[in-house]
């Protein structure tokens, strides 16, 4: 699960991390409401008002905005309210803005060159321990920095079981250049980072730039985080930050009914049981020539109902061009299964792709017979094989 910046900030402070702090608002009224308390509190006189969309590169999109004065404010934040944010990380369309963070100006005017770093933490999977990744060149596209200039991205791998040694913290404060109060607060700030990141069960903190001021703090300006979904049961307070308008309608759905659905860019919708066998079937379409349109595991429990909504689902993405049901009838009956598939289908009334229906497991046979003499325009296989040619003929 993403999270916006705003919420993202929100945990990293709780944990100690140094923020550009801020408050949300929904319209331009609260936005100078927001700006008049945040001068209270903070003593800022400039204001920065920023986009909140589950987007990164907002900068070059115009969804970050310096205001001046309270007009310049309400201004900014009328525009960016509503409005369709397009950025290098967002599809043609953009995004729409629901709201805006108003946060203090910490590029303090007069600041002849404020240093901006990179910093995120992550899991590096191939080596089974957490990392932190970062480099001097901050603020722009790190994805640019990656490709042009590797050798200014330093990593730093942290073993689960000990957590940040203090001296890969000062390791990462010497790389990044630092002496004096600016070392010391570094290291406290990846400290806290870290912290954050392993206390929090995410699979990413991103934090792009990292500012030090000229007065030798270190802050973070933006904050991309992603949260482990399957941790978020012992997050209550996390798994409230879910922001369901950011997310892909039909993924939302699916997991309100318990189905497991990630939307993919292929043509053969797929409905399985199993993530194992889904992985598999997904192999066997691509060998097929095509591409998988989703991911779909509909659990054990594949009866009639269950296998609607997945029809249902699936059809709703219009690059569907046919429909593989791979199911292993261990637990669940193939029988009971197939004919989930013939009551679906009628219910349904008109589906206008190809559906192939692979059953196998307890009772395949009998399954078999039961699509054959269904009379729809369901073709059965029982082999892997065989589906898979099908699959071919019906794109072909
Ligand atoms: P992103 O473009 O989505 O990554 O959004 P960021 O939160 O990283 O903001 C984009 C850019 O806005 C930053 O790289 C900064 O250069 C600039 N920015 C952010 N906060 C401030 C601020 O307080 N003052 C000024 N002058 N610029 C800021
Ligand atoms: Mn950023």
């Amino acid at each position: 699960m993403n999270l916006h910046e705003y919420q993202g900030k929100e945990i990293l402070s709780s944990f100690g991390v140094r923020i550009q702090r801020g408050k949300v608002a929904t319209t331009a009224a609260e936005a100078v409401e927001a700006a008049k308390k945040l001068t209270e509190e903070t003593g800022t006189g400039w204001h920065v008002i920023k986009a909140q969309v589950h987007a990164g590169g907002r900068g070059k999109g115009g969804g970050v905005k310096l205001a001046k004065n309270l007009q310049e404010v309400e201004q900014i934040a009328g525009e960016i309210i509503g409005m369709n944010l397009v950025t290098p990380q967002t599809s043609a369309e953009g995004k729409k803005v629901h709201q805006v963070l108003v946060a203090e100006d910490v590029y303090y005017p007069g600041d002849s060159e404020p240093e901006e770093y990179y910093m995120s933490v992550l899991l590096n999977r191939a080596t089974g321990k957490n990392m932190i990744m970062y480099s001097t060149e901050g603020g722009m596209d790190i994805e640019e920095v990656a490709e042009k200039t590797p050798h200014l991205i330093f990593t730093e791998e942290i073993d689960p079981a000990t957590g940040l040694l203090g001296f890969q913290a000062r390791r990462i404060a010497f790389n990044l250049g630092l002496s004096g109060t600016a070392f010391k607060e570094m290291t406290k700030f990846v400290a806290a980072l870290y912290k954050a990141y392993s206390e929090s069960d995410s699979s990413l903190f991103e934090i792009n730039p990292v500012l030090k001021t000229s007065d030798d703090k270190i802050m973070a300006v933006d904050a991309k985080v992603s949260l482990d979904d399957n941790a978020l049961y012992r997050h209550k307070d996390y798994a409230a930050m879910r922001d369901k308008r950011e997310e892909n309608p039909v993924e939302v759905e699916a997991k309100e009914v318990g189905l497991n659905y990630v939307d993919l860019d292929g043509n053969v919708g797929c409905m399985v049981n199993g993530a194992g066998l889904a992985m598999a079937t997904m192999d066997l379409i691509k060998q097929a020539g095509g591409e998988p349109a989703n991911f779909l595991d509909v659990g054990g429990t594949a009866d009639a109902e269950r296998v609607e909504t997945a029809f249902n689902l699936i059809l709703k993405d219009p690059n569907v061009k046919a429909i593989l049901v791979n199911i292993f009838g261990g637990i669940v009956r193939c029988d009971r299964v197939a004919q989930g598939i013939v009551d679906a289908y009628k219910n349904m009334g008109t589906i206008n792709v190809p559906i192939i229906v692979r059953l196998q497991g307890t009772n395949a046979d009998i399954a078999k017979e039961l699509i054959d003499n269904s009379g729809l325009d369901v073709q059965s296989a029982i082999q892997f094989k065989e589906a898979a040619d099908k699959v071919q003929q019906v794109l072909a």
